[in-house]
């Protein structure tokens, strides 16, 4: 099932630099970042905890000030929150008294009704919990509430879906069928996807590119491309490769690399 109405969106982001302040002195977080993701494609973004994952994914949602340099998505400077962006964090982040579909209904302000109802409905469908939309969240596994989170940033067709460790605290195997899912969803809605993680393999197995962001202040280190066919093996030889191509970039900094626990 296609949902109608979505743009694709590219984002462009250049020279851009974030400093915090803590107490009396600066603290870069982001240094040059410069990077270009083309309309319909899925990023994967992976760092070191604290070298600015975050504040990358929150400066493009529109939620950080001060910062210097450009993001813009299709011709579009980004200067605050939109509806042609949608987010979804580690925690799902769902009003706990508001059933599943007042839920994903909650952003979508000033539609008649039948049209609210209409593309809740259909995005409960596509994330596969039709039969959940009188629920409330204490009642849905994790992975279900990641599902509903899913649903409620696509309900206002964004350009844009900015992914921050979404499944980083679910078991594995919730794990594995989420990354499917998405993998799933963003084929059927074409819409532009960044995704940050720290789990190499999850990366490798969405990404049409991986960033590699290197230690604080955080920098593009470097772009592979991953040319595989989806759905990906994670036992190819070549998927095999570029996970140890990944983890020694990562690791090159350290004291000791950890490129043979693999
Ligand atoms: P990541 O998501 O990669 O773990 P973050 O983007 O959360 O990293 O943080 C990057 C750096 O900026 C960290 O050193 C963090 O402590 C700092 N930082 C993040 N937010 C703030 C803030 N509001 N005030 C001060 N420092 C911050
Ligand atoms: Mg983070």
């Amino acid at each position: 099932m296609a949902i109608t109405g979505y743009i694709g969106g590219s984002l462009v982001v250049e020279r851009l630099n974030k400093s915090y302040q803590v107490r009396d002195s600066e603290v870069a977080a982001l240094q040059d970042i410069n990077l270009s993701i083309g309309e319909g494609e899925f990023i994967s973004i992976v760092g070191a905890s604290g070298c600015g994952k975050s504040t990358l994914l929150r400066i493009i949602a529109g939620l950080e000030n001060g910062h210097d340099g450009s993001v813009k998505l299709g011709d579009r400077r980004i200067a605050g929150p939109g509806l042609d962006r949608g987010m979804v964090f580690q925690e799902h982040r769902l009003i706990p008294w508001l059933t599943v579909e007042q839920n994903v209904a909650f952003g979508l302000n000033g539609l008649p009704h039948g049209e609210t109802e209409r593309l809740v409905r259909e995005h409960l469908e596509l994330v596969g919990l039709s039969g959940f939309a009188k629920a409330h969240p204490h009642q849905l596994s994790g992975g279900m509430a990641q599902r509903v989170a899913i649903a409620r940033a696509l309900v206002n067709q964004p350009k844009l879906l900015l992914l921050d460790e979404p499944f980083g605290a679910l078991d594995a195997l919730t794990k594995i069928q989420m990354q499917q899912e998405i993998l799933r969803i963003w084929e059927v809605e074409q819409t532009t996807m960044v995704l940050v993680t720290h789990d190499i393999d999850e990366a490798i197995y969405l990404g049409d590119r991986v960033v590699i962001m290197s230690n604080r202040p955080g920098t593009v280190k470097r772009l592979i491309s991953v040319d595989l066919p989806r759905p990906r093996d994670r036992s190819s030889f070549e998927f095999v490769q570029l996970r140890r191509e990944i983890y020694a970039e990562f690791f090159a900094e350290a004291e000791k690399p950890f490129a043979y626990a693999i």
